[in-house]
């Protein structure tokens, strides 16, 4: 039997006249663009604070996997994105004679309701981000600012030095990049995991004709490690690992990049090269992700080398984990202790990602030859026909999850609803989704909708939602905003219990 909670009222809060914004994100990059939509569809007031004056045109990242297509969906650009990417089911490792060393890949769709892996340009990304971002009245952005000193506001707040005056916030989140500010001027402890290498990148506009099989190659030669991946509709990227023997100075010029290509069949008559740039591939997480009011996000908190094609994903999972609890905090609908939870979830996933990385780094980055053979024997015997799944981020154990309930922490399938994804038609807040006529303590459901849930009843589930209940033997999963399940039940009385216990992680004011 459940009491009847007092509803949490949604407090008034006018913004203190005092501040520019409630949050200042630090960085303009897909991390701090990203987090700024979600904050600001969810109300928050924001100000994206971004060094440079132009949007940023150097090859960086090329593929993001399931989940970061879904946090785009809910950023509003699941369409556009689609439109602009290239699913791909496979990345294949080779060695310099052609032998296979690892087949990965996760193909076709995900439950998420979307490729297990898409390919794209990092610039149309952004563009679209920044088109919805000028959409949305409550998020103005300020380029060619430069933030250069962190201070306490007197008022709880934090006041931003930047090159254009004070900013003042009730928080500020660092998503400024590997060479981060805001964590130098925390001294936040960092652990680098002493993986360094010189790779050039290069990005090359093809003929539309032109197909490379597979789509996506390691060559693990110790002559020259060699990656060749889709670039998005229309572009490819190759990457080259410098040698010892020669300087980014060598590699970095444009006949010089020709040259490289030419063994590709790449070359001025069917192909642009539209940049290059030398860049050092590192692996390192900050050990500690929060001073008070300021947080760090993306590659400020991780940094990877790219060949898990992670390190934009781990920063898109942040800015998703840090939007909804920011909204409730600021709101004065949970305490700021909720906070901590940021970093509890999100580092062991930031920490397994890097990890990954460097695995597969150390597989590649091999310039001895003996070396690369002993290497070669090994990996080419377990390799099998069908690609080996990369294991997906781990689910979330601690944290604001249900952790005795079955299937809490795991991402959440997104269900087609007459044929259009869930997300598009429910939005991406708290979720509870049913498959029942849903029987709820009227208090309960009050109070979840105070903190912007609603309850879904799915009357016909596609095949990947049914299989879901039915595997976890349950009819009720509660999705939190960034899609992870807090917990599930199997009836209406548990279900009330989950709100219950959602309440309590979430800080409720007064005990049940
Ligand atoms: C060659 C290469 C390939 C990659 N491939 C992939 C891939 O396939 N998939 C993937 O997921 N990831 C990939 N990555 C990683 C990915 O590019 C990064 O993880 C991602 O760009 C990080 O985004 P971010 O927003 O955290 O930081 P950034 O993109 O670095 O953005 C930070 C922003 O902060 C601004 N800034 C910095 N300091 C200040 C300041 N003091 N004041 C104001 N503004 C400031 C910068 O100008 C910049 O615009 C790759 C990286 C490289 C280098």
């Amino acid at each position: 039997m459940y009491h009847d909670w007092d509803v949490v009222p949604r407090p008034d809060r006018p913004d203190r006249p005092d501040r520019t914004a409630e949050v200042a994100v630090v960085g303009y990059g897909p991390v701090g663009a990203t987090l700024s939509v979600l904050l600001a569809q969810q109300g928050r007031s924001v100000v994206a604070i971004e060094r440079f004056p132009t949007p940023y045109r150097l090859p960086r990242a090329v593929h993001f996997d399931d989940e970061a297509g879904r946090i785009f969906q809910a950023c509003g650009i699941g369409a556009a994105l689609r439109r602009m990417t290239d699913p791909v089911d496979t990345y294949e490792w080779r060695n310099g004679a052609g032998t296979t060393l690892l087949r990965l890949g996760r193909p076709g769709h995900s439950p998420l309701g979307w490729p297990m892996s898409s390919m794209f340009h990092q610039p149309d990304l952004e563009e679209a981000l920044d088109r919805r971002a000028r959409s949305l009245p409550l998020l103005e952005v300020r380029r060619g600012v430069e933030v250069v000193a962190l201070g306490d506001d007197g008022g709880g707040g934090v006041t931003l030095s930047t090159t254009a005056g004070d900013v003042r916030a009730a928080c500020a989140v660092g998503c400024d990049g590997a060479d981060s500010t805001v964590a130098r001027l925390l001294a936040v402890p960092v652990r680098d995991l002493g993986f360094h290498y010189d790779w050039l990148v290069v990005d090359v506009v093809v003929d539309s004709d032109r197909r490379f099989e597979p789509p996506n190659l390691q060559v693990c030669d110790p002559r020259r490690p060699t990656t060749l991946v889709s670039g998005g509709p229309g572009r490819r990227r190759w990457e080259f690992m410098l040698l010892p023997h020669e300087t980014a100075a060598e590699l970095d010029g444009e006949g010089r990049v020709w040259q490289l290509l030419a063994p590709w069949d790449v070359h001025p008559g069917n192909a642009r090269i539209e940049r290059h740039a030398v860049y050092t591939f590192r692996a390192r997480y900050a050990e500690q992700w929060r001073a008070g009011r300021v947080l760090l996000a993306g590659d400020a908190a991780h940094l990877m080398p790219p060949f898990a094609g992670q390190g934009m994903c781990a920063g898109i999972r942040d800015a998703a984990n840090l939007a909804w609890k920011l909204d409730l905090v600021l709101t004065d609908r949970a305490p700021e202790r909720l906070l901590d939870s940021y970093q509890q979830e999100q580092l062991p996933a930031a920490r397994a990602a890097v990890e990954a990385s460097v695995e597969l780094g150390r597989v590649i980055c091999v310039l001895d030859a003996a070396e690369a053979e002993a290497r070669d024997e090994v990996l080419s015997a377990s390799v099998g026909p069908a690609p080996a799944e990369a294991p997906p981020p781990p689910r979330i154990e601690d944290g604001v999850v249900d952790a005795g309930s079955r299937g809490a922490g795991e991402l959440f399938v997104q269900a087609s609803v007459n044929g259009v994804p869930f997300d598009d038609v429910h939005g991406a807040g708290w979720r509870l989704v049913t498959l029942d006529e849903p029987a709820l303590h009227t208090g309960t459901r009050s109070w979840f909708e105070s903190i912007g849930g609603k309850v879904v009843r799915l009357t016909a589930p596609d095949g990947s939602c049914a299989s879901w209940f039915a595997r976890h033997t349950v009819a009720y999963a509660l999705q939190r905003p960034d899609f992870h399940v807090f917990g599930t039940a199997a009836d209406g009385e548990e279900a009330t219990a989950l709100l219950r216990r959602l309440r309590l992680h979430l800080g409720a004011p007064r005990p049940m």
